[in-house]
């Protein structure tokens, strides 16, 4: 095989007409990321509807020497899903391999293929009254694999960890196109090197994932959702501690929200919070299979009243009210896309570091990049903030970036708390990673990649 044609000719020999989309109208979607910050121009996009498929694409392509880059459901904020604009890339998208192959009640775990919808597999899970709790915005169009290759976090880490943290066992396509098969169930498996944690976070460019057995957990009867208001990030900590000595471990999300978010979010998503006092809003969530939630959320807001942390709070009276305080948050990214252009940081700092971080990054941009305005919200129980800064068109994104990583530097944090790297964060993770742990990056990378097909120019520069 030694030009493009006869590689397209013998994908669809292997998939089928329907398996290899060439067409440029219906290729788009799958072009461009989701946030149309990385336009590319892919050779073609092929549609495996299995694992042997994914395998024999794999060989094909890296015997032709044309790199590929894995797509599940294409919402990745890192620009990592899409390929770049040479028009030498392939793109593998794993949506026709969407099933939900078994849930276990008992054993607790769920296994899917990898193009399966996060939101497919909830329902999946829920339906045998069992919680698989990765939860994030975008879980109508993320798809396992991508969920898996990304280490994606969402608003339930607090609780239950990464998704990381729910993987048991996988299925991954070598990029030498040999399967590994290690779809286990087994939440005690010390025999040898735990070789799925490598693929786990990689996006896609150690391998691709075909298939996941994930952990379940009981689903929690009883839910409280409460909203408070809080003057500054300070008090918002205290809040977190006076919730966790009340709640204990039930609480499953701490979601910090600034003013300015939810001012983007009645602007253009015409939702209003039901409180209005303070600076800065916390929604908290908190679950559990025994009744008394609310009752044990009432006592924390009275205790946050009482010592005068709070300044105005509500707690949820129905499920259709939790899910309008959920609205106000899950709005926030489509409002802020719709003020206009942003330059985004998904960062993570020491939780006490976060008031200190917050007061230096202000001021930092204000002496760097004036005019812009910042719009923070994020996963405050986890220490993750998206620190989002709303620029005009003068302004530069790389300036803006090294103002607000190198304070997250200063702090001991992290450039990509959840979002991974991409091709979006490549540069900023050479510069702020050590040399020792990209040395080390790459000869994994150059272990299991030799050739360098896998979603190139992802992760690690070329
Ligand atoms: C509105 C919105 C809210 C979001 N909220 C969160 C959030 O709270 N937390 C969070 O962590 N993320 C969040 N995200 C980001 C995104 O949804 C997650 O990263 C998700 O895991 C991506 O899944 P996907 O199927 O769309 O993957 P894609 O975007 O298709 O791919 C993501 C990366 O994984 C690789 N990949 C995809 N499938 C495979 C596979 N089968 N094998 C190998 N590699 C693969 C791709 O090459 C790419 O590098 C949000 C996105 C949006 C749009």
């Amino acid at each position: 095989m030694n030009n493009t044609t006869d590689l397209l000719e013998h994908l669809a020999n292997l998939l089928g007409r329907n398996g290899v989309i060439t067409d440029a109208p219906d290729i788009e979607p799958y072009a461009v990321d989701w946030r149309k910050l990385f336009p590319g121009r892919p050779v073609c996009v092929v549609r495996p509807s299995s694992s042997a498929q994914v395998a024999q694409v794999v060989q094909a392509c890296r015997d032709a020497g044309v790199p590929l880059v894995p797509q599940g459901g294409n919402t990745g904020l890192a620009g990592g899903a899409v390929p770049d604009v040479s028009g030498t890339q392939v793109v593998l998208s794993l949506n026709r391999m969407a099933a939900v192959r078994n849930v276990d009640a008992v054993g607790m775990t769920i296994e899917a293929e990898a193009g399966c919808i996060l939101k497919v597999a909830q329902d999946a899970a829920a339906a045998a009254g069992r919680l698989l709790p990765i939860s994030l915005a975008a879980e109508g169009s993320a798809t396992i694999g991508g969920v898996v290759a990304a280490n994606a976090g969402g608003v339930n880490v607090l609780r239950y960890g990464m998704t990381r943290s729910l993987v048991l066992g996988l299925e991954v396509v070598l990029p030498d196109g040999t399967i590994a098969n290690g779809l286990r169930k087994l939440r005690k498996d010390n025999a040898g090197y735990d070789w799925k944690q490598l693929f786990i976070g990689s996006e896609g460019t150690l391998g691709v994932v075909t298939a996941a057995v994930l952990r379940l957990l009981p689903r929690p009867k009883h839910s409280v959702t409460a909203l408070l208001s809080v003057t500054d990030p300070d008090a918002a900590l205290q809040l977190l501690e006076l919730a966790q000595d009340e709640l204990g471990d039930q609480i499953s999300a701490f979601e910090l929200i600034s003013r300015t978010s939810l001012q983007l979010v009645e602007k253009h998503a015409a939702l209003k919070p039901p409180i209005a006092e303070g600076e800065w809003f916390v929604l908290i969530e908190a679950a559990s299979s025994l009744a008394g939630m609310r009752e044990a959320a009432e006592a924390m807001l009275g205790s946050a009243f009482e010592r005068e942390i709070a300044l105005d709070g509500v707690i949820a009276e129905s499920g259709a009210q939790a899910a309008q305080l959920w609205a106000l948050r899950e709005h926030v990214t489509e409002s802020e896309a719709r003020e206009g252009k942003s330059v985004k940081h998904d960062v993570s700092v020491p939780l006490t570091a976060i008031p200190r971080f917050l007061v230096e990054a202000g001021q930092a941009l204000a002496a760097g990049a004036p005019g812009t305005l910042v719009n923070v919200f994020g996963h405050l129980g986890d220490g993750n903030l998206h620190y989002n800064v709303l620029v005009g068109a003068r302004h530069d994104a790389d300036a803006i970036n090294r103002i607000v990583h190198d304070v997250v530097a200063a702090y001991g944090g992290s450039i990509s708390a959840e979002h991974g790297i991409g091709q979006y964060r490549v540069g900023e993770l050479a510069r702020y990673r050590s040399p020792v742990e990209m040395e080390m990056a790459r000869r994994i990378k150059r272990a299991l990649d030799p050739h360098g097909l896998l979603n190139p120019g992802k992760v690690l520069l070329p």
